[in-house]
């Protein structure tokens, strides 16, 4: 699949598996154009003074898709290749993501061009509060609340609530989430991701056909998302085989011992320094002969250009779109079970939810029951689209998009938005 039309292969993937939708719930044209398209967006330009006293201007953006079922949620990435198509594409993926699982949000993504390895903390704190101040415009507890994506985590939430509450002169907990406990952040939020994935990836696992204990599993991406899916799977009884990050990964047939790797990078090593396991390429760990396969990393990973080669029986999509529409084709045609990342990574949305209830009221729950609810809405979630992908002969993406657009579409139409 080329970005040749879009300027993004990701907002390509948005579009195709929205338009798709569209097309097989015979939406009315005028309706799925509304849907289609992005509500709000917000370019910030702004300076932020560097250690060395000199100063920097950063791009960063704020983009809200669709507001029909509630205030805007979704991540704030930091990444030096992040475009305005990709997070239009992002927070079309996340208005999808809490509709399939019931949450009462519409999607935003937001992000700043900036490599966050390259600054340092101060640095870092800076341009967080400076782009806050900057977004500060769309941003609160009851219209766009951000989370964590890619190269920003609770620290960088903690500054952007600090931000938000001297200007509002309170304390505003609920304006984001994955949040560090300390000043209201949830208890089960860093691994709820995982979890979720963990939770659906056992599913698919046993309605393939294969006993999750002793399975086999390969890991792209080893951050928040990957280490601790794979630290839940491994837990499952799953024998993980691969683990890679940006710099390649380490592959032994007789499973990796996964806590050993997470110590080893959270001290700052790397694979490499892994010793019993053989050193692979990204490529290589994606066309592994195993009964599971997650990216945990970026975006169209699994292509037309090598799907033919990827041997895994069930994909768990722990990124957005880490399989593109052709990728998609070529996998389904093999009988490979994907479970679509709208659906698969939700546990980060879920929880997040959580996490702003628990803020609005001051109210905390105990951990037990908040692990408890994520399970359900996994599994209560995972059931439906399944349920819909047998009852219409479609693949799980299309039965997910299904539930999701038709959910938006109602809200939008009930609110007299579409005349
Ligand atoms: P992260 O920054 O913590 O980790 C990303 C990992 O991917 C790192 O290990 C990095 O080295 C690796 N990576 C980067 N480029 C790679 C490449 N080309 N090949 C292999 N590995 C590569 O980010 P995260 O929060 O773990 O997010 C991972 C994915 O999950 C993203 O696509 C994100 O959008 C998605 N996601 C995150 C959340 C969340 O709450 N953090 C929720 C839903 C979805």
């Amino acid at each position: 699949m080329t970005d040749g039309t879009y300027g993004s292969a990701t907002l390509a993937i948005a579009y195709h598996n929205f338009d798709r939708a569209a097309e097989q719930l015979g939406l009315d044209p005028s309706l799925a154009m509304v849907l289609r398209n992005i509500k709000r967006e917000l370019i910030v330009h702004f300076p932020v003074e560097m250690d060395d006293g000199s100063h920097r201007v950063f791009t960063g953006f704020r983009v809200q898709h669709n507001l029909s079922r509630g205030p805007a949620k979704g991540g704030l990435r930091y990444h030096p290749a992040i475009t305005l198509a990709d997070a239009r594409a992002l927070a079309m993926f996340m208005t999808w993501k809490a509709a399939v699982v019931g949450l009462p949000f519409g999607g935003a993504k937001g992000g700043v061009i900036v490599d966050p390895k390259t600054l340092s903390v101060g640095e870092r704190e800076r341009l967080t509060r400076r782009l806050t101040t900057e977004l500060s415009l769309l941003l609160g507890a009851d219209r766009d609340i951000p989370a964590p994506d890619i190269g920003t985590g609770p620290q960088e939430m903690a500054w952007i609530m600090d931000t938000l509450s001297m200007h509002a002169r309170h304390s505003v907990p609920a304006s984001v989430t994955g949040k560090p406990i300390a000043i209201g952040g949830s208890e089960g939020r860093h691994a709820a991701v995982g979890r979720g994935i963990t939770t659906v990836a056992v599913q698919a696992l046993r309605d393939s056909g294969i006993d999750p204990t002793g399975a086999t599993a390969a890991i792209q991406g080893f951050g928040q998302v990957g280490s601790t899916t794979a630290q839940l799977l491994a837990a499952a009884g799953v024998r993980i085989v691969s683990v890679s990050d940006s710099g390649g990964g380490v592959h032994s047939d007789a499973g990796l011992d996964v806590d050993a790797l997470s110590s080893l990078k959270e001290e700052g090593g790397a694979f490499a320094d892994y010793v019993g396991a053989d050193a692979l390429t990204n490529d290589e760990l994606l066309t592994l002969p195993v009964d599971l396969l997650v990216p945990c990393a970026l975006e169209a990973q699994i292509t037309g250009a090598n799907a033919a080669r990827v041997s895994a029986r069930v994909i768990a999509e722990g990124a957005n779109a880490a399989v593109d529409p052709d990728g998609d084709a070529i996998l389904g045609d093999r009988g490979v079970l994907i479970v679509p990342d709208i659906l698969a990574n939700a546990g980060g949305v879920a929880a997040s939810y959580f996490e702003w209830v628990q803020d609005l009221q001051l109210f905390l729950w105990a951990p037990g029951e908040i692990t408890a609810r994520l399970r359900d809405v996994m599994v209560r979630s995972y059931e439906a689209v399944r349920a819909r992908s047998h009852a219409e002969a479609v693949s799980m993406r299309e039965a997910a998009y299904h539930i999701a657009v038709a959910k938006v579409a109602e809200a939008t139409e009930v609110r007299g938005i579409y005349p």
